[in-house]
C-alpha cells in the first residue's frame, strides 16, 4: 500500500465525490494500491478486503455500518472489527476469473489520477 498525503485524501474527495459509491471504492483502491490492475475485474470480496484495510490503516480499525430491518425498515446500526474484515481469506474453491464481470469498466481512478 502507498503511503498516502492529505493532499491524497483532498484530491480522492475531489475526484470521487460526484463518482457512484463503487466507482468511489475503485478510485481510492487505485489511489492506495497504484500497482494494481484491473481493479474492477476484481471479486468484491477482493475490492471489500482492500478497502477495509485502507480504512483500517488510515482512520482506524472501527467500521460503523447500518442496515434495515427487512420486516419494519427500522434503520439498525452495527459497529465491527475492520481487521476481521481485511483479513477474510477468500472462499475456498474460488475462482476469481468465473466471478469477474465480463462489463468490468476501467476504473475511474485511471482515467482521472492521470
Ligand atoms: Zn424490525
Amino acid at each position: 500500500m502507498r503511503a498516502m498525503q492529505h493532499a491524497d485524501f483532498l484530491s480522492l474527495w475531489e475526484k470521487g465525490r460526484a463518482l457512484h459509491p463503487l466507482d468511489q471504492g475503485l478510485l481510492a483502491i487505485h489511489a492506495a494500491f497504484p500497482e494494481a490492475t484491473s481493479i474492477a475485474d476484481w471479486p468484491l470480496g477482493q475490492r471489500n478486503r482492500a478497502l477495509a484495510e485502507l480504512h483500517c490503516f488510515y482512520f482506524g480499525r472501527a467500521l460503523e455500518g447500518w442496515t434495515s430491518c427487512p420486516h419494519c425498515g427500522e434503520k439498525l446500526e452495527f459497529k465491527m472489527d475492520g481487521r476481521a474484515l481485511a483479513e477474510q481469506p477468500p472462499m475456498p474453491g474460488h475462482d476469481p476469473a468465473k466471478w469477474a464481470s465480463p462489463k468490468a469498466k476501467t476504473p475511474p481512478s485511471e482515467a482521472t489520477m492521470k
